[in-house]
C-alpha cells in the first residue's frame, strides 16, 4: 500500500486525511497515563505482505497489533485461532499473543456494547441498526451475544441487509428482520436502542440525515452513532432534542482501544485519557 493509499484509508474511516492516526494517539495517551514502557505503532502492510507482517510481528516480540481494511478478513488464515465473535463476524481487527499464538479478536462491537452498557443493559431489548456493513455486522452480533431479544436491520442494498439478517438468525440467539430503506423509515415506537451503522454523516457530509421520521423517535429510546468525526452529528443532536439518552462515536473508538490495550498489556486503561486524547485530534 503506498502512502496516498494509506491516506485514503484514514479518510474512509474518519472522513478526512489526519496527520496522525487517532488510535496511534489515543492508546499512546493510555500507555504514557499509565506508565508503561510500550509502544503502539501505525505500520503500512500491502495486501501482498500480510503473511510475512504477521510473522515478523511474532518475531519481533510484538505482543499483538489492530488490523483494519483491507486485512480484516485476509488474516484470517496467518492466525492460529478466533475469540467467540471475531469467528462469527469473520472478521478481525484485533490480534494478540497468547502462549505464543496469534488469536484474532473483533473488539469493534465489544467496544459499542461497553458504551450501550453505560446507558442501558442490552439484554432483553428491541434494537434498530440501520446500516449492514462492517461496523454493523460487529455490532449487531455483540449486541446479539449480549441478549438482546429483536434486531431490525434497516439498509439501502437488500443483498447486504439480507446477509446480514441470514447469519444473525442462524447463528445468534436472537430474531433479526430485514427493512429495505428505500423511503423515510418509521421507527416502531417499541423500539429500545437505535443505532446508525452506517457512513452517514461523517466528514465533510456535515448536513447529512438517516431518513426516518423524527416524530416516531421518542425520549424512551437510546439513540447511538458510531460516526466519531464529527462526533456531534445531526443524529446525535435531534436525539439530544427528542430528551434520548445518546451514545456518540467516540464512545465506541474508545471502548475499542479500552479492550485492545486490556489484551495486550493486562491493565484496565482510563477510557477518560483516552477520549480526551481522541478529542484533541478531532479538534
Ligand atoms: P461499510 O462501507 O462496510 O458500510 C457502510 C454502510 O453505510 C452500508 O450499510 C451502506 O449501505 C451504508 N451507507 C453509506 N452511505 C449511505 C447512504 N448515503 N444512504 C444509505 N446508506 C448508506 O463501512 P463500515 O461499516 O466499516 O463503517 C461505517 C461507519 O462506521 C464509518 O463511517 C466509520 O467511520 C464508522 N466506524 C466507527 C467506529 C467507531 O469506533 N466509532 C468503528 C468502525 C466504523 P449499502 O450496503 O446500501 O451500501
Amino acid at each position: 500500500m503506498n502512502e496516498l493509499n494509506f491516506k485514503q484509508e484514514l479518510t474512509a474511516a474518519f472522513g478526512q486525511p489526519i496527520a496522525e492516526n487517532p488510535t496511534q494517539v489515543m492508546i499512546e495517551a493510555a500507555y504514557r497515563y499509565h506508565n508503561l514502557d510500550w509502544r503502539y505503532l501505525t505500520i503500512e502492510v500491502g495486501p501482498n505482505d500480510l503473511e510475512d507482517a504477521v510473522r515478523g510481528a511474532k518475531v519481533m516480540g510484538f505482543q499483538g497489533f489492530n488490523c483494519t481494511i483491507p486485512h480484516k478478513v485476509n488474516v484470517i488464515q496467518y492466525l492460529d485461532g478466533l475469540g467467540e465473535s471475531a469467528s462469527l463476524m469473520g472478521a478481525v481487527n484485533c490480534v494478540v499473543r497468547r502462549d505464543g499464538k496469534w488469536i484474532g479478536e473483533n473488539t469493534d462491537g465489544k467496544g459499542f456494547v461497553s458504551s450501550l452498557r453505560e446507558l442501558t443493559d442490552p439484554k432483553g431489548k428491541k434494537v434498530i441498526i440501520f446500516g449492514a456493513g462492517g461496523a454493523a455486522r460487529a455490532i449487531s452480533v455483540e449486541v446479539a451475544l449480549a441478549g438482546a431479544t429483536s434486531i431490525t436491520i434497516v439498509n439501502r442494498s437488500s443483498e447486504r441487509g439480507e446477509e446480514l439478517t441470514n447469519l444473525l438468525n442462524e447463528k445468534l440467539p436472537v430474531t433479526a428482520d430485514f427493512v429495505s430503506w428505500t423511503s423515510t423509515f418509521t421507527i416502531p415506537p417499541d423500539t429500545d436502542v437505535l443505532i446508525n451503522a452506517t457512513s452517514i454523516g461523517l466528514y465533510p457530509d456535515l448536513n447529512a440525515r438517516l431518513d426516518f421520521d423524527l416524530e416516531t423517535l421518542t425520549s424512551n429510546m437510546v439513540v447511538a452513532d458510531v460516526i466519531p468525526n464529527p462526533p456531534c452529528t445531526n443524529l446525535v443532536k435531534d436525539a439530544r432534542s427528542k430528551g434520548c439518552k445518546v451514545i456518540d462515536g467516540l464512545g465506541m473508538l474508545v471502548n475499542q482501544g479500552v479492550i485492545g490495550v486490556k489484551h495486550w498489556t493486562g491493565i484496565d486503561p482510563d477510557p477518560s485519557i483516552m477520549r480526551s486524547a481522541l478529542e484533541e485530534v478531532f479538534g
